[in-house]
């Protein structure tokens, strides 16, 4: 008997938003804790669940009992569990919703756990010559498993088996008959098991990577400040600055948590994790087996893994007496979950920061316009590095009028001359180049010169882009394909001359091929890394200098760093300008900035060039003369006078269904109903057609709100979506600080 209270709250996986009251049978009392998995009745049938608190009393006068108990060890921490409970509050998402997004299905799931194998050991009646002989002549096959094992040590069933050329159940029979022991042992799977990590030891650092670290200490041991702003251009030595925060920290027995963003995960910066820390480092990303993430994510949970490097997710990786918290290229929009719960990680870091009362560290040579006024306005502190290490210098950027180019060739081109001869420099001096477009395919639309035809996707707004290799038409959105038709098909038309408008990397490969026909081309885009390592393979290759000219999509704009590379080139600066998006213009400053931050990181000075048919735009100007302040400064003010974000907060509600109607009917009424619940300081607009107005054959709605903290709307909203009830095919998604407004 404990004195444990005779009830649980349970947080149930299928419920909308609630908890719920069970009583805990006497079997279990003083077992269950905070955060264990539990399997309680739950209508007809039964669901998982999670204990959440326990309480003396319920009002519910009949309460059912919790059936069992799954696993032994809470699966989500209390401190994990109250960054979930904000996660559903601050982002309106259920509160279940919140909890299985803080852990992974690899973890919750029933079928999942250790890979278990089972070692056959020979027992006792094995030395007995009178039983052998008898085994000889009864069962040879067995006698032949028994004498490989006998020879050659312990071994897995399996691998028995198949070396006696006999089955797995004669193993077995020999279990029956006392020859030898069976038993489960779990082998864990080590994501880098075959990867071998030379030791490095920690730099000696420049003087402003030591201010930094100095900071970042004070910040560690004190929380004062408790989040800093590393602002340090691309090459000033950030990721050395984590580095020796992070054993600063493990010198104190604190553990670290690493957020980078998916796509900057590379083995480049694992190698320099497991090179520096060894094997305390875990790895958690979207590339690992569901098997491999589970033994992950049980050795942070045991403490074998101190250190925890991954993308948004890992946030919530149950690290204990956790250090420090490093969101890198904390700018990037990838930190910001699109769907629910619509997380940002790099604000549940800060707030994961302050419930575990660890430091935080955000760290970009672009720091978001939101963080950048945070420092402003002394919620932040900031570290600044404004040099590359060893001084080397910024690349030169060099912006190309393509309007020029075009008139002075007649039309317009993919390479302008001045790429065209850069790129030809590089080639005869041995030096690399990287070609940046992010728009992957052949061609961005399929036209006819004749009408003016456009092939689009018939469930989507969109143009379908021509994939060469292929020869297909694809869909961006919803990956929908169609064959190229053989004559336009518009009615009355029916020219057989298509033209192929705008460029994708594929295109812009095979241009390259045509012009330098002895170069040696790569293309990274998701088209050309399918394959498992692929991703590996080209970086790889470009490393070792097989690749003269690399072209991608933004998989290559982030945190690699190749000595040799001396030519960044931009394709088509504009594409990112041109976006139904008020962060159009910070956007394409930070894009253009982190790409042109490859070049130049070795001894060569680097230069970038940069073609755009907008070349006034203060975004491109900005990035050229590489002035980050002088551009935040600017925009900022351009944002206070529109009253967007960082000066508000934006909640963004998306209407989908098949009938625009009902959509428009439904949120009009909803509409309605909200406006009286509203500050006057909210302001609120819609709904009307999103930018992308149909997707995946569903017309799409918004309803945008705009005030100055997120609680004055998500109490309102969180009322009037309670009270309301939306048509069964129209679906309403909540997006709190909002980021896409596609
Ligand atoms: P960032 O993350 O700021 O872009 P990195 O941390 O990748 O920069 O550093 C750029 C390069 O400089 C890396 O190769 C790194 O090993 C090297 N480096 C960093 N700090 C030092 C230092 N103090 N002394 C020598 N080399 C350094
Ligand atoms: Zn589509």
């Amino acid at each position: 008997m404990s004195d444990q209270p005779a009830i649980a709250r349970v947080i149930v996986e299928v419920a909308r938003n609630r908890e719920f009251d069970y009583r805990i049978p006497e079997r279990l009392r003083g077992t269950l804790s905070v955060g264990v998995q539990v399997i309680v009745p739950f209508g007809h049938s039964e669901a998982r669940g999670y204990v959440v608190g326990f309480k003396d009393s319920s009002t519910f006068a009949r309460l059912k009992e919790i059936r069992e108990m799954v696993g032994r060890q809470a699966l989500v921490g209390e401190n994990v569990l109250k960054l979930a409970r904000w996660i559903a509050d601050y982002y309106l998402a259920p509160v279940e919703t919140a909890v299985r997004a803080v852990l992974p299905g690899a973890v919750r799931n029933k079928g999942a756990g250790y890979q278990e194998r089972l070692q056959v050991v020979p027992a006792a009646l094995s030395h007995d010559e009178a039983a052998m002989q008898q085994l000889r002549k009864r069962a040879p096959k067995q006698a032949v498993a028994l004498d490989i094992l006998l020879s050659g040590g312990p071994a897995f069933l399996s691998h028995l088996a198949r070396a006696a050329h006999t089955s797995p159940a004669a193993v077995r029979g020999l279990e029956q008959k006392g020859f030898v022991q069976i038993s489960r042992q779990t082998a864990e799977r080590d994501p880098l098991a075959q990867q071998v990590f030379l030791r490095t030891e920690p730099l000696t650092l420049m003087p402003q990577q030591a201010a930094a670290l100095a900071q970042v200490k004070q910040s560690m041991d004190t929380l004062q400040p408790p989040v800093i702003l590393l602002y340090g251009v691309t090459g000033s030595g950030k990721t050395e600055v984590y580095l020796q925060a992070i054993q600063h920290g493990l010198k104190r027995g604190r553990g670290a948590i690493m957020l980078v963003p998916e796509i900057a995960l590379t083995p480049q910066t694992i190698e320099r994790f497991r090179g520096r820390f060894g094997d305390t480092v875990a790895v958690l990303h979207s590339r690992l087996s569901t098997g491999e993430r589970h033994d992950e994510w049980h050795r942070i949970q045991d403490g074998r893994a101190r250190i925890v490097i991954g993308p948004r997710s890992a946030v919530f990786a149950p690290v204990r007496d956790l250090g420090l918290i490093v969101v890198d290229e904390e700018h990037e929009p990838s930190y910001k979950q699109e769907e629910a719960p619509r997380y940002n990680a790099r604000d549940v870091a800060v707030v994961r920061g302050r419930m575990d009362r660890c430091a935080v560290v955000l760290g970009s040579a672009t720091p978001a316009l939101e963080s950048f006024y945070n420092v402003r306005r002394g919620k932040y502190a900031l570290a600044a590095m404004p040099a590359r290490v060893d001084h080397r210098q910024m690349p030169v950027i060099r912006v190309v009028d393509m309007r020029i180019e075009a008139e002075r060739e007649g039309q317009a081109h993919v390479f302008s001359r001045e790429l065209i001869e850069a790129i030809k420099a590089r080639i005869e001096r041995a030096e690399q180049t990287m070609l940046f477009l992010n728009r992957r395919g052949y061609a961005s639309a399929l036209i006819c010169p004749k009408c003016g035809y456009v092939a689009e996707c018939t469930q989507c707004s969109v143009a379908l882009t021509y994939h060469k290799a292929t020869d297909e038409l694809l869909c961006h959105i919803c990956g929908a394909h169609r064959r190229v038709p053989a004559r336009c098909p518009a009615p009355g038309c029916g020219d057989p001359a298509f033209r192929f408008a705008g460029v994708g990397t594929e295109r812009v490969e095979i241009i390259l091929h045509k012009l330098f026909p002895f170069a040696r081309v790569q293309r990274m885009d998701s088209d050309s890394t399918t394959q498992k390592g692929s991703h590996r393979r080209i970086l790889g290759d470009f490393r070792t200098g097989q690749t003269d000219v690399l072209v991608g999509t933004q998989m290559i704009a982030k945190g690699l760093h190749f000595p040799n590379l001396t030519l960044v080139g931009v394709v088509f600066a504009d594409l990112s300008l041109h976006r139904p998006d008020f962060r159009a213009a910070e956007r394409t400053f930070q894009l253009l900035t982190q790409v042109a931050g490859r070049a130049g990181r070795g001894e060569i000075k680097g230069e970038v060039i940069v073609q755009t048919y907008t070349p006034h735009h203060p975004a491109i100007q900005a990035a050229r003369r590489l002035d980050y302040q002088g551009f935040m400064d600017q925009e900022l003010e351009a944002r206070r006078e529109l009253g967007y974000p960082p000066f508000t907060h934006l909640v963004g509600l998306t209407l989908k269904g098949p009938s625009e109607q009902k959509i428009t009917f439904a949120g009009d009424l909803f509409v309605k109903q909200l406006k009286p619940l509203l500050d006057p300081q909210v302001q609120m607009a819609g709904p009307l057609p999103a930018p992308l107005a149909r997707a995946k054959g569903d017309f799409r709605y918004q309803i945008l709100l705009r005030a100055p903290q997120t609680k004055q709307m998500t109490g309102p909203l969180r009322q009037a979506l309670a009270a309301f009830q939306w048509p069964p095919d129209v679906a309403c998604a909540v997006d709190v600080d909002a980021l896409s407004l596609t």
